[in-house]
């Protein structure tokens, strides 16, 4: 038999009543042994999450601000005290958060704070399934650099095999100070990943409350095509790119030991949802393209030197200064006498743009530099556009006859993927336009 690891997001978690549907799941199926679960999350548009609302108390705290404290600690309270009646069991939730509440105040770190939201969340769940809560602390650890330590999977292995079913809260582990640590947002899904990896899953099952990927964003196409079938590669490439049904660094602990992960709807339990797998079973000459995603919020700069392509060592001059900087970059297109830089505009507040532009120009006296900062990268994704003559033919035409200018392009080496560069305001006809292209 079998083990699966379920792990429920926050709208999963969200009241006692969809809980207990979540733990019903769970029941239905004896393979389903390790449970991971995320802070209660909205019930209703425009409602908070329990997580953001943790992140304001901690803001609160940090700025003296008592009045905000209170009020937000207490809406905390009301939240889990409604959901432990809802469940009707006591799970100790008032003096637990008397604690929580004293911590905070005495200058608990904020990612002790964020992490409450699943330390509850998994204690309710763990009494409503009457099984035990392992606390992540026991087995996920980061590393100095607070980077995941593998010794995790190890430990992970230790301390799981002693429970036949156990409830994990998400998003945490243990930094190496001794402090609660937790992964960015969202960072629930690489928890349950971690256990699926640790306990060597047959299958991870991420329940959350769509039915899996589709092709692009619902929001920017009515009614997609569903995905029914994903490669850990796929799925990479459009988490990156916003396609943000699971954290894109989830398939990482998974996806070594080959473990698929299953994406299911917790309000339809009986749809298939999207597998991700490490090998597609699909016939790679009638999928073209499996789905197109983008993201906006983007700068290039761009440097133009004549004969730069027999001048060594430019581009490692251009790349230390934003290394200096601690600035990444996301794609790196060039040409004989042109190369361009793409970085997230995260890491361009304050001037620092200039003063980038500033420093290259000193180093490398380029003959001209320019920066382009308002762009979307949209990607096109598939593993059959390597086995499909003229796939990039015609989403070019598609995209030259919806009037959309590209000014930057980028094929994988992989052929897995092309990515454009294209103005932000263009991100949803680009999307639209390609999408039109392949699946209608
Ligand atoms: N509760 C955390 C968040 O809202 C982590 C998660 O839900 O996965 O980001």
């Amino acid at each position: 038999m079998g083990i699966k690891v379920c792990k429920f997001g926050g709208t999963s978690m969200a009241d006692g009543r969809i809980i207990c549907r979540a733990a019903d799941i769970v029941r239905m199926d004896a393979e389903r042994r390790y449970v991971v679960v995320s802070a209660p999350g909205k019930r209703f548009s425009g409602d908070i999450k329990v997580t953001d609302l943790l992140y304001k108390c901690s803001d609160a705290v940090e700025s003296g601000d008592m009045d905000t404290f209170r009020q937000t600690f207490d809406k905390i309270r009301v939240r889990f005290l409604n959901i432990q009646n809802e469940i009707g069991k006591d799970v100790g939730v008032q003096a637990g958060l008397d604690e929580v509440e004293k911590q905070m105040l005495a200058g608990a770190g904020r990612d002790y704070c964020a992490s409450r939201g699943e330390f509850f969340a998994a204690r309710i769940m763990a009494a409503v399934l009457d099984v035990p809560f392992v606390d992540a602390t026991e087995f996920i650890r980061f590393d100095k650099n607070g980077v995941l330590d593998p010794i995790t999977f190890e430990l992970g292995a230790k301390v799981l095999s002693a429970y036949d079913m156990a409830v994990i809260p998400g998003f945490y582990g243990l930094g190496a100070d001794g402090k609660v640590k937790t992964f960015s947002r969202g960072g629930g899904d690489i928890s349950g990943s971690i256990v699926a990896r640790s306990v060597m899953a047959s299958l991870y099952e991420n329940w959350t409350d769509v039915s899996g990927f589709y092709a692009c964003d619902p929001r920017i196409v009515d009614s997609p095509k569903w995905i029914a079938e994903l490669t850990y590669q796929e799925l990479r490439e459009l988490s990156y790119m916003g396609a943000n049904v699971l954290h894109s660094e989830s398939i990482f602990p998974v996806r070594s030991a080959g473990i698929p992960i299953r994406i299911c709807n917790t309000f339809r339990p009986d749809e298939a949802g999207t597998y991700i797998v490490k090998k597609s079973t699909r016939d790679m000459r009638e999928v073209v393209v499996t789905g197109v995603a983008g993201k906006k919020g983007f700068t290039s700069i761009t440097l133009e030197k004549s004969m730069m392509n027999s001048e060594v060592g430019f581009v490692q001059k251009v790349l230390a200064i934003i290394g200096k900087h601690a600035i990444s970059f996301e794609h790196l297109p060039s040409g004989i006498d042109t190369m361009s830089l793409v970085i997230d505009n995260e890491f361009l507040k304050d001037g620092i743009l200039q003063e980038l532009m500033d420093e290259m120009t000193e180093a490398v006296h380029p003959d001209k530099i320019y920066a382009h900062e308002n762009i979307a990268l949209v990607a096109t994704v598939g593993h059959g556009m390597a086995k499909n003559v003229g796939t990039s033919a015609r989403l070019f035409k598609a995209l030259s006859e919806a009037g959309i200018n590209v000014n930057m392009i980028d094929q994988g080496s992989s052929e897995l993927n092309i990515i454009v560069g294209v103005e932000g305001d263009d991100c949803a006809a680009c999307i639209q336009a390609i999408y039109n292209e392949f699946f209608y």
